[in-house]
């Protein structure tokens, strides 16, 4: 009795999971596996076009970054004025320097070769907390002020 009720279910219940299964977008770990393994197949057809996208993406946010440093910095040189393209963001605070990345942004396929991390490598939220921290000087005041800390180290 107990068993023909269950094996009488079965076929009811593989209809109804059968159903959810072609509509993995309502359940949100399934539509998040659907989602890889579909941008997986897509990276894999696109290789590299998908590199080359990320690639200007990566420089678009770099430039988007630096407008808006220089935008919240004053856009030139506190020491002497200068404004141009050799400007740097200057840290007063040390402690929010990280001077040693990752490999930048895998392009280097696991050389292991590290870089010197830029301000614009900074994600937004880092550089909106710590604005307050940053000064803008040119190439040269910048060389200079830190030949000086050098000087009285
Ligand atoms: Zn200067």
């Amino acid at each position: 009795m107990c068993l023909k009720m269950t094996s009488s279910l079965i076929p009811t219940l593989q209809k109804i999971t059968l159903k959810v299964n072609r509509v993995p977008f309502k359940d949100p770990e399934k539509r998040k596996a659907y989602q890889k393994k579909y941008q997986s197949k897509y990276y894999q057809r696109n290789r590299e076009e998908v590199i080359a996208r990320s690639v200007t993406n990566k420089k678009k946010l770099r430039k988007a970054k630096r407008a808006w440093l220089l935008e919240q910095l004053g856009g030139k040189c506190i020491s002497c004025g200068y404004e141009g393209a050799n400007l740097h963001c200057h840290h007063t605070d040390k402690s929010y320097k990280r001077p040693w990345g990752d490999v930048r942004g895998g392009t280097q396929g696991g050389s292991g070769i590290r870089f010197q991390r830029g301000i614009t490598d900074y994600p937004w939220e880092d550089l909106k907390k710590k604005i307050h921290t940053l000064e803008l000087l040119c190439g040269n005041c910048h060389m200079e002020h830190h030949a000086e800390e050098r000087e009285n180290e």
